[in-house]
């Protein structure tokens, strides 16, 4: 390996070019891995199993064995391309065009992966003989699907076998018009009601012999989405109930339907739970449905996510420091909230967690592209970050 395999635009390539889509890995880990073993690092794969999942592999990988315990923690897996003749280019081709990368997970988040790995290199070839610390790499294969078998599995074999971070950058792509200009300190919850109301069959005609299901579905929709939960505060933005599917699927149009069902997903920020949520829900369908007795509300749920906060402290002001440093101008970042979840909810119990990444623009979508610049600039910044990390021990 020589110094160009380091380079974070032929690394963030190289990354691309393995069709990853979650739970294939295609070599992805393996790249990562080759990477990160030529610079020292004891590597470890993690396959991990479980009954209500796919099966996973991951990578820990680690260097030094005392003093302050830095990581970064990162996905290989991407979405699927979805219609590649919508591409310009194919999604896993890292095509370079002009001053653009493109290709499926080249913004989410292999990009921010290579970085890393390459502000690594330049860090220990610096500092190789003053590095006083243990830095470490969290990489898991499942971050987009299901992420049973991901990072809360590789966090509690660290625990297991006694590993303790200090502090930990999830690689996630956060910043929004320039590199660093937005770091996410916390993340909100998520949950999904699916929500079932059986009521009586019967024909249109003769209304007065039926229940119909519909009916009461919309009503109970049109009461949750009535009036806003909160107005948010200053962490978080308020809390959004979305109505995701509504499924009546009756052929006739003079048939009442006797089953009416609905998917709610609610993005929620700390002034609720998954559990009051569902306390709140239950009360709606309480509202409606406890004085008839011919129609009745089911409901079952999936509560992925609680909301969490991480309160700014040493990291935040680390990265904040080292962003100012490389941007030469007073970039202050916004500590933000938004966006869907991310693993960082897996991490937030073990250390100070923040994540710092490539800017948001195209991630899932048909062209995702990072620019070439920005790699560049991401890759330093990360280098500052990991200087100024263990130069203070
Ligand atoms: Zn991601």
């Amino acid at each position: 390996m020589n110094n160009l395999d380091f380079d974070p635009v032929v690394l963030t390539q190289a990354l691309v070019r393995c069709a990853s889509i979650t739970p294939r890995d295609e070599g992805a880990l393996d790249v990562v891995q080759n990477h990160l073993s030529h610079l020292g690092f004891k590597c470890t794969r993690l396959p991990f199993s479980d009954q209500n999942s796919y099966d996973v592999d991951n990578l820990f990988a680690t260097i030094g064995s005392h003093g302050k315990h830095l990581a970064f923690a990162g996905h290989t897996d991407v979405v699927p391309p979805g219609n590649e003749d919508s591409w310009k280019y194919p999604p896993f081709s890292a095509t370079i065009e002009g001053d653009k990368l493109y290709g499926r997970g080249s913004e989410d988040m292999k990009s921010n992966i290579a970085c890393f790995i390459s502000a690594t290199h330049k860090f220990l070839s610096k500092n190789n003989t003053k590095f006083n610390g243990k830095l470490s790499f969290i990489i898991t294969g499942d971050e987009e699907k299901l992420a049973i078998n991901g990072t809360p599995k590789i966090m509690e074999w660290t625990k297991k076998n006694n590993i303790i971070f200090d502090q930990c950058i999830v690689g996630e792509p956060t910043s929004n018009n320039n590199i660093g200009d937005k770091i996410k300190i916390g993340r909100r919850g998520s949950v999904s009601f699916f929500l079932v109301v059986k009521g009586v069959q019967g024909h249109t005609a003769n209304a007065h012999r039926a229940e119909n299901a519909a009916h009461y579905l919309t009503k109970l929709l049109n009461n949750i989405i009535s009036k806003p939960l909160d107005k948010g505060n200053n962490n978080f933005l308020p809390t959004s109930v979305q109505i995701a599917t509504i499924d009546i699927g009756n052929p006739a149009m003079n048939v009442i339907p006797e089953i009416a069902k609905a998917t709610v997903n609610i993005r929620f920020n700390d002034i609720h739970t998954s559990q009051s949520l569902t306390e709140w829900m239950q009360n709606h369908i309480n509202d409606i449905f406890n004085k008839n007795n011919k129609a009745s509300c089911t409901f079952t749920f999936d509560a992925n996510a609680e909301s969490f906060i991480n309160k700014q402290g040493e990291l935040t002001n680390l990265m904040t420091k080292s962003i100012a440093e490389v941007t030469g101008q007073n970039i202050t970042p916004e500590f933000a909230t938004d966006g869907g979840t991310s693993d960082a909810r897996f991490i937030k119990d073990y250390c100070e967690v923040a994540e710092l990444g490539i800017r948001n623009q195209t991630l899932h979508k048909v062209d995702e592209f990072v620019y070439l610049k920005d790699i560049e600039e991401l890759h330093n910044i990360y280098f500052k970050i990991i200087e100024n990390f263990f130069s203070k021990n």
